[in-house]
């Protein structure tokens, strides 16, 4: 479970993350939905471990990981990322890719990698190398990459904004089968109705760097607090 109590993040003087709190159940997936420079991204980078908030804390399965005095460094934390311009690593294989941050044995990486690739489809890709997989397998792969060590929570910033319409559908559906299976928090970013709709449990709707609505995907389709909410579900039938 993924906890984050009242984080807060300024720049120059602007509070750009103001207050956030959320609270992510094993398997369960909140979608964090708003305008351009509302602090999506800064917030996904404070829980990442790679931005450091000024007030506030964050919690995986209870365990306290950061505070303003305390701090788990980033790859100590059980949390997998998954953004757009994440790219798999040129010069390794696809399996190498996989095993990047795994420890343990060879045996115990290999059955890993195996069990993940086998997943999602790709295993006759072990050993070939990230250029010559469409970018739909590219982006299977940085999912198994990002599965691999088994985090607890997977922070997704736009992760399927680079592909095409057709793609997306069955890779949305796939990261969110296995997400589940793996029983992963997640916390997705998305500017597309239709992936929130499809993917979320539950809603978050940001607005300068408040949090100003929450629920089901139904719920705040059918009675969104303001009017960039109604704009935004406009388009989805
Ligand atoms: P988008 O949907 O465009 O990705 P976002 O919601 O992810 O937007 P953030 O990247 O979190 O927005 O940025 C929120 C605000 O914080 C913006 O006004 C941005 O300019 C500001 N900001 C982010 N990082 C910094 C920084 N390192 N220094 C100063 N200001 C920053
Ligand atoms: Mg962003």
């Amino acid at each position: 479970r993924l906890e984050v109590r009242n984080l807060v993040r300024r720049f120059d003087g602007k509070r750009v993350v103001d207050d956030v709190s959320l609270s992510i159940a094993p398997g369960h997936v909140t979608c964090l939905l708003g305008p351009s420079g509302c602090g999506k991204s800064t917030t996904l980078r404070m829980i990442a471990g790679v931005d450091l908030q000024d007030e506030g804390q964050i919690l995986v399965d209870g365990n306290l990981i950061c505070d303003t005095v305390f701090r788990v460094p980033p790859e100590r934390r059980s949390i997998g990322l998954m953004f757009q311009d994440f790219a798999l690593f040129p010069h390794l294989t696809v399996g190498r890719n996989v095993a990047f941050g795994l420890s343990g044995s060879k045996h115990e990486q290999r059955e890993r990698v195996v069990e993940l690739l086998d997943r999602v489809g790709l295993l006759h890709f072990i050993d070939e190398y990230p250029h010559q997989l469409s970018g739909g397998e590219q982006q299977r792969v940085a999912l198994a990459r990002a599965l691999a060590p088994k985090p607890r929570v997977m922070l997704m910033d736009e992760p399927f904004s680079g592909l095409d319409n057709r793609l997306r559908d069955g890779i949305r559906d796939e990261t969110l089968a296995l997400l589940k299976e793996e029983g992963t928090s997640v916390l997705l970013v998305t500017h597309e109705p239709e992936e929130a709709m499809r993917m979320a449990d539950e809603i978050a709707l940001m607005r300068d760097g408040r949090i100003v609505q929450r629920g089901a995907p139904y719920n705040i389709y059918n009675a969104p607090a303001d009017r960039e909410a109604v704009a935004f579900f406009s388009d989805v039938n």
